[in-house]
């Protein structure tokens, strides 16, 4: 396989992987986004989690007065809020663990509607932390993936360009040497004679 083959080979990879990554890719959450159920919403935030690299908290919901159905829930980041000690003299203190909230309010909020549907009606996306670069998703890494194919069928086209650049120098020069020989070769041809036709002078006999 030639440099040019390889090149394109990878150039072909290059556009099924970001075919791949655009087919993968999820929405993100906006206000007026309607699921089917509080299932459905908490999945496709959780989705979008992952994708984002941040961990999600189901966290308080609302409940009919009616039949304590719940029709309101918040998603929220797991380091939503701030980490309260809560002191019990019963049990023996033990060495406070590190707590991982950092008042982080990015949340997603929804609420059922009178169609029965859960609606998105509060979205946060920033967060006060930075996330979670080796949860980094699918998609990221596809996309990195795919910046570095393309450097290197750059770099691979480059190579290509230089490999034909000196095979026409090398042409250029092989023909150069066949022309010298040639001249050489007469020239060497042109002395043996002469060699040959002194040597014949000399032999003959003197008169
Ligand atoms: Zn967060």
């Amino acid at each position: 396989m030639d440099l040019e083959a390889v090149a394109e080979a990878v150039e072909n990879s290059a556009e099924i992987i970001s075919a791949a990554c655009e087919g993968s890719s999820i929405e993100e959450p906006n206000v007026g986004m309607e699921f089917q159920s509080e299932e459905a919403a908490k999945n496709f935030y959780e989705e979008y989690a992952r994708r984002e690299g941040f961990v999600v908290r189901l966290d308080r919901c609302h409940r009919s007065e009616v039949d304590k159905q719940i029709i309101s829930r918040r998603f929220s980041c797991n380091k939503q809020g701030f980490h309260v000690r809560v002191r019990n003299k019963t049990k023996p203190v033990h060495k406070p663990r590190a707590s991982i909230r950092e008042g982080c309010e990015a949340m997603m909020y929804v609420k059922v509607n009178t169609c029965g549907k859960w609606v998105v009606t509060k979205f946060v996306k920033e967060h006060s932390h930075l996330l979670n670069a080796s949860a980094l998703p699918y998609n990221s890494l596809i996309e990195s993936k795919d910046r570095i194919i393309q450097q290197l069928a750059k770099e691979l086209e480059h190579q290509d360009r230089l490999c034909q650049h000196y095979r026409r120098q090398l042409f250029s020069l092989l023909e150069t040497v066949d022309e010298q020989t040639k001249c050489l070769s007469t020239k060497v041809e042109l002395v043996v004679n002469t060699v040959k036709k002194l040597e014949n002078e000399v032999q003959k006999p003197l008169i």
